[in-house]
């Protein structure tokens, strides 16, 4: 078992210094030219993978390009366009509906804060926070995915189970200016070395300060179940 630095703060600190030097360009991976479009392949991304996602709104970007063009879709036909996404039809639906209230309440423009965001259907918290980051500069939380969640429980960053409550721990204790790369970062190591199926410890720049590492350790702290 790797042994965690003293404070949570530190472990953080060390953990964001540590995932930079091995992955210098982390960045997001979801493709997008404008917030519309951003918008649309977050609310895409739930539960599907962000290379599916690509590879889907090539044609549907080309296809629908203002808000008035999704919002005046036929259901049918958008969810026709999404068949390969998981959850097509009730994403379609999403996007139609929230196209809906960005023409009628926002004058056609992806809203600027979190209250006005996560009042859009099927946005939560996690889209509207990768929205404002990567849409508009704004970083006011942390971004919560499957990896953010695993990480931060397997290296002791915190005890919590529900995205929102691993967001108040991590925001508290991952240094001011890294909350967005901190997400890219446990990312790119949640799919090179600490998976969900495989951690591959033996292979990991964290191993020394991990208290979840398989050599010693016969507990995955994501999970709390024997590795
Ligand atoms: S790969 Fe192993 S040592 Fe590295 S962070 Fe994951 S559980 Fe910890």
């Amino acid at each position: 078992m790797g042994t965690p630095l003293e404070t949570r703060q530190e472990q953080a600190a060390e953990v964001v210094d540590r995932l930079e030097h091995e992955y210098p360009d982390s960045t997001i991976s979801l493709r997008y030219s404008n917030r519309l479009e951003l918008l649309i392949a977050v609310i895409l991304s739930a539960q599907c993978t962000d290379e599916r996602v690509n590879q889907e709104t090539k044609e549907l970007f080309a296809t629908y390009e203002t808000p008035e063009d999704y919002a005046n879709a036929p259901q049918e036909e958008l969810a026709d366009a999404l068949s390969s996404i998981t959850y097509y039809n009730n994403k379609a639906k999403y996007i139609r509906t929230a196209c809906e209230k960005i023409v009628d309440e926002h004058d056609g423009e992806v809203p600027d804060t979190m209250a006005e965001l996560t009042d859009l259907p099927g946005v939560g918290r996690k889209t509207a926070n990768v929205v404002l980051q990567h849409g508009h500069d704004v970083v006011e939380g942390i971004v919560v995915d499957t990896h953010v969640q695993r990480l931060s429980r397997r290296l002791g960053l915190t005890e919590e189970e529900y995205p929102e409550r691993i967001e108040q721990d991590l925001m508290a204790i991952v240094p001011d200016g890294y909350w967005q790369q901190f997400t890219h970062l446990c990312i790119d190591h949640g799919r090179a070395v600490c998976s969900a199926r495989s951690a591959d410890c033996e292979a990991c720049v964290l191993a020394d300060i991990c208290p979840s590492e398989k050599g010693d350790s016969e507990i995955d702290l994501a999970s709390g179940e024997p590795w």
